[in-house]
This record gives C-alpha cells, structure tokens and sequence, in this order.
C-alpha cells in the first residue's frame, strides 16, 4: 500500500491550494486526487473575471486563475491523479482510490477533504406539477453554456437571485436569449450588488423581489411557470427553460463512517465541502491555512486549529455596496453626496467606482467554438464600454479562431479603438485545454 503524509481529496480551487500551501510547507509527500479529467472544480465554465485577487492581487477569469494554480502545482513534486474518484476513507486511514487503472488503497499520515458542493435541485423545493425537460440547476446552465456550447433555452426564468444565478442570466442575454426574470422569495437580492447590476439591471432584467415559482407546467417540454408573491397573487408565465440558482450543499458523504463521533484529528474538511464559500478566492485561503496548520500536526496527535478566517468586508444583502476589486483590501464603496464615493481606502477605489457606475467600463468575456467543436472562453484585455458588447460580440461571431491557441493569444486586435485586445483565457487544442 502506497503512503502519503498527506492526501487531499478534490482538485477544486481549496483542493489546489492546500495540495499546494502543503508542498510549500515542507511536506513532500502529497497526493491530490479528482475525479473530473482534469483539475480546477468549478473554475473552468467560470468564463467571466472575479478570481485571483486575494491571492494573485489581479482580477482572473476562471479559467486562467485554475491555470496559474496548476502551473504552479506542475512545478511541484505533488502526485496529482485526474479521473481518479476517491470512493471511501476509512478509519484506520486508508483512502480508497478508483480510476480505468483500477481500485488503489493508500495510507495518508493526514487527509483533506476538499469535495467541494453540489447544487440544491428543484426536486428539494416546494415546487407543485410536472417533471418537463428544460428545468436545470444554474452550475449545469453554465456548463452547458460555456463547456459545451449548448443553450438550455430560449425564454428562460431563473429562481433565486444568488451570484450563479445572476451570471447565468447574463451569459444568456449576452447570447441572445431572453431572460424574463429573476424569481427571489426574499424581499431583497441574495448575491453581490455588483452582479444584480452588472447582470440585470444593465440587461433590463427585472428582479421579482417576495416571489418564487409554486407550479411548473408543460409535459416533455416546459411550458412555463406560476410565479406567486409572498401576498398569495399569482400568474402565469411561459417559458420554455428554469433556471434553478436556490443553494449549495457540501458533499460530505465520504464521512459517513464517522458520522458517530468528532472527526479524528487526521481527517479535516475544507473549501464549500466545509462551508459554502460564495467566493472562490476565500475558499483557497481557508483550504491553505488549514494546510499548513495539517502539515505543522503531521506525526503528533494533534487536531489542526483552523486558522482565523478573513471575512473580507462586505455588503449586507440588499445593500447597494460595490466592492472595490483593485487590491486585496476590497474596500466596500457606496455612492456619496452628488458625484461622490464613500468608504474608499484610496483614490483607485475612486476610479474603480468611477469606472464600474459612471463610465460602465466592464471587461468582456466571451465562449466561441473553433474547429473540432472545441470551446475557447476569451476575454477583453481590459475594460470597454459596456454598451459595445453587442458589436464585439458579433465581430468575434465573424471571426474564425485558429487551433492551437495559446493562453494570452490576440484572436481579435482592438476591436473598437479602446486599446484592449480579445485574447484567449486559456491554452485551447485539440488534445485538449
Ligand atoms: C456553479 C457554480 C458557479 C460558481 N461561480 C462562482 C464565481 O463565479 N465566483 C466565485 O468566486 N465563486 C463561485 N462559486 C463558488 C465557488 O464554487 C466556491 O467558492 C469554490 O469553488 C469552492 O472550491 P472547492 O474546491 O471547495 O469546490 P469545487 O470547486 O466544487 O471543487 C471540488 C472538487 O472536488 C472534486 N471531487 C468531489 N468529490 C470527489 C471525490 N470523491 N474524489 C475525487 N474528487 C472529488 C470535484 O470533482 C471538484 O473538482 C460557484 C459555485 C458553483 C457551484
Ligand atoms: S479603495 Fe484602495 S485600498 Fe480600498 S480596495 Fe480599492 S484599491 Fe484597495
């Protein structure tokens, strides 16, 4: 039976970044096991900016922040094994692995569990009628989306306004398709201000505030929904698609065999698997120092403490705050007497909010399918009026993407004369990203 001092389960962004904040520790024997064939959990349909500041202090995509993690893993010694499902761990230690290569046992001194969090389905919501096709969780909309190229609708209704639910609704309008609204049960937005109006007010998208989706109709197909208000009145509206964006859950199952007791001092639990981190970046942190904190315990006894968490500062729900995205800090701006901008920490915080509620420069981010069927996520290489999205959407519509690409690669120069470029998030070929 093969060792480990440490095994770390999942290769989302916690799973990365404990495997590596564990090396960079000392620790040299390590082993990151995922299931999916390759690494970065949800990272990869996350086509659109907002990762990396904390620990990179830049704004990434998805795509390109799980790059520069397993960039940097590949320059380690950990043993990573993609497609490779961890199917038990039991108490005496051993972790069961399974992949086309067949069942392996393996002994970790420590194990991490990093299996991140699945989706709440409709089938766990209060919801009356028929079982269509055309209901999907917001994470299989962006997949679809951005992996595949496939478009769940055409007239669609998401229910809950939490941030997957609001980027969704934005990469459908962004490809034509309507979005008729957004279903909250709560009497204000559940997920950041930035997305309620990078995501639906700049797309007149409106948000049902006090309502939620009680019946769903149509039998193959949907054919649309009732929507009641909190005050009871109801109506009908069609659709053919609903978007479920209502909570995660962390996917805990391989704990089963110590649901009896605390966990033993060798087995911890990080990332959504431990909370459910609205933020990727918070996540890696939390996975990280309770890495190192693991690694430190390795051959005592001792449990790990979880080091104290950053909880940033945020908005409340509801509240108009932006975050300001230019260093780590995320100072929370609010809009000031006239012009102005409170609770900026420096003058950037000024342009920042200059820029995102005043000139409504956004970077755009895009999906287009090259040869092969192959899906490149792209992006502006820096921010561009928000109103020319449409014509730079179409351009790059006209514009053939030639296989390989490189990650940074220009695939369409200046389009609109604002110096910003459209480039390629990510290395894109045929055997793969
Ligand atoms: C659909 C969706 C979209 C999101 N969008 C954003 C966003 O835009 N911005 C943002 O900041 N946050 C976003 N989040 C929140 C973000 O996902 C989390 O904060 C972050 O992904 C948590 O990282 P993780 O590694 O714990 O989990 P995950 O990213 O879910 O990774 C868990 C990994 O563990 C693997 N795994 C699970 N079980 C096993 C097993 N038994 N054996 C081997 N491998 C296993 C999974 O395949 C997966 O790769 C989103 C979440 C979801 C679900
Ligand atoms: S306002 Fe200044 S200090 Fe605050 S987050 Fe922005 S750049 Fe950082």
């Amino acid at each position: 039976m093969d060792r480990y001092d440490l095994i770390v389960v999942g290769g989302g962004p916690a799973g990365m970044a404990a495997a590596l904040a564990a090396w960079e520790s000392g620790c040299r024997r390590v082993l990151l096991a995922e299931r999916q064939e390759r690494l970065g959990g949800v990272l990869p349909q996350c086509v659109h900016t907002g990762f990396g500041l904390l620990e990179y202090g830049e704004e990434f995509t998805g795509p390109e922040y799980a790059a520069r993690q397993i960039a940097r893993l590949s320059a380690t010694g950990v043993e990573v094994r993609t497609d490779t499902t961890v199917t038990a761990i039991d108490p005496d230690r051993t972790v069961t692995l399974l992949s086309p290569d067949g069942l392996r046992r393996c002994r970790g001194e420590a194990v991490l569990l990093a299996s991140g969090a699945r989706e709440r389905a409709i089938g766990s919501l209060p919801v009356t009628g028929t079982r269509p096709a055309g209901v999907f969780t917001a994470g299989q909309a962006q997949r679809l989306m951005n992996l595949k190229g496939l478009f769940p609708g055409e007239r669609a209704v998401i229910l809950g306004s939490g941030d997957i639910g609001m980027i969704v609704a934005r990469r459908l309008a962004l490809e034509g398709r309507q979005v008729l609204g957004v279903a909250e049960l709560a009497s204000h937005g559940g997920g950041l201000y930035r997305n309620r109006l990078q995501c639906l007010e700049e797309f007149g998208i409106p948000l049902w505030l006090n309502t939620t989706v009680s019946r769903i109709h149509g039998r193959d197909r949907l054919e649309g929904v009732t929507l009641r208000r909190a005050d009871g009145a109801e109506r009908e509206v069609a659709c053919d698609t609903l978007i479920t964006s209502v909570g995660l859950i962390p996917e805990r199952e391989l704990l089963e065999p110590f649901r009896d007791g605390a966990l033993p001092p060798w087995l911890q639990v990080c990332g959504n698997a431990r909370r459910i981190y609205d933020l990727v970046d918070r996540a890696a942190d939390q996975a990280a120092g309770l890495a190192r904190e693991t690694v430190r315990c390795l051959g005592t006894e001792q449990a790990p403490v979880q080091p104290p968490e950053d909880p940033g500062e945020a908005p409340q729900p509801g509240e108009e705050g932006l975050v300001c995205l230019v260093c780590p800090r995320g100072c929370v701006l609010r809009r000031g007497p006239g012009d102005g901008v409170t609770g900026a920490g420096c003058s950037r915080g000024e342009e920042f909010f200059r820029r995102e509620l005043v000139e409504r420069r956004r970077v755009l981010t895009a999906v287009v399918t090259a040869g092969g069927g192959i899906r490149v996520p792209l992006r502006t290489t820096a921010p561009i009026p928000r109103e020319r999205f449409p014509e730079v959407l179409a351009a790059l519509r006209r514009c053939p993407v030639e296989l390989p690409v490189a990650a940074g690669q220009t695939v369409l120069r200046d389009p609109g004369d604002w110096g910003s470029d459209v480039v390629a998030q990510c290395r894109c070929g045929p055997s793969g990203t």
